[in-house]
């Protein structure tokens, strides 16, 4: 597998940080780490690139990095926040003048259908986005240009959610709890991006502390937390109180395997 990197294009849980109207010391802060829109982040190698789940803010997420194609969009469930800016990937079909594959499981799928009528229906109306649907089947990995792609089956509350772990980097959103064997497809990875809400426990998504000792589990050296709420503290507090190895994700960053 070629070097790997992954940038986030959004670090935020569901409404987003700040929060329309709320006047918290997170919400008001002059910090860019403390703005954090919809989580999603990029996979690319040399040849590929690939984006994990199309919120609500891809397109203005889109337009703050130099990237102007993507090879397919690979979904990790079918909550808003995270299908939301499907649509928002017409002029990359209109630019690259293909149907954009996206990668979900059937369930996913279905919910698609659903919430996209509009873009599967047999007679679609001129300008709707044009998707070429791939399964996902839990356990069975799948390969895009020089991706190797392993499913992480989780726990989202009472829903199943996909990690993916794309060579040493592995990548889980609103997760809440995950069995050992699934667990055991982290191990020997470089770099975990795992999911911690706010450090009050929450039903479907890891508080810090359960998000810290999942990852001290795993024994991956590298950390990164992700899709946090207002409720977690400023981003350069709750990063000074973290283990060693471990940091809370921000807009932007970039990591590189
Ligand atoms: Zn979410
Ligand atoms: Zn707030
Ligand atoms: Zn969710």
């Amino acid at each position: 597998m070629p070097a790997v990197s992954l940038e986030f294009f959004g670090s935020g849980t569901s409404q987003g940080v700040p929060i329309i109207g709320c006047e918290c010391s997170v919400c008001t802060s002059l910090d860019p780490k403390d703005r954090r829109l919809r989580a999603s982040v990029l996979i690319a190698t040399s040849s590929t690139q690939v984006l994990i789940d199309c919120g609500p803010d891809f397109r203005q997420q889109m337009l703050r990095t130099d990237h102007a194609r993507l090879d397919a969009v690979v979904l990790t469930h079918e909550h808003m926040d995270h299908v939301a800016g499907l649509d928002d990937l017409r002029p990359l079909i209109f630019a690259q003048n293909e149907p954009m594959p996206l990668w979900a499981t059937d369930r996913v799928e279905k919910r698609l259908r659903e919430q996209f009528a509009y873009a599967f229906s047999t007679k679609r109306y001129p300008g709707a986005p044009e998707f070429e649907l791939r399964r996902i089947e839990p356990g069975v990995e799948f390969t895009i240009g020089d991706q190797r792609w392993i499913p992480i089956l989780g726990e989202h509350g009472s829903w199943p959610v996909l990690g993916y772990r794309i060579g040493d980097i592995v990548y889980l959103t609103d997760v809440s709890g995950m069995d050992k064997e699934e667990r055991r497809k982290i191990r020997g990875a470089e770099v975990l991006v795992v999911n911690a809400l706010r450090k009050t426990p929450h039903i479907s998504h890891f508080s810090l502390e359960e998000a810290v000792e999942f990852a001290l589990e795993t024994e991956v050296p590298n950390v990164y937390f992700t899709h946090i709420s207002h409720h977690m503290g400023h981003h350069h507090e709750v990063n000074a109180e973290l283990p060693k190895g471990m940091a809370l994700a921000y807009d932007g960053l970039k990591l590189k395997v």
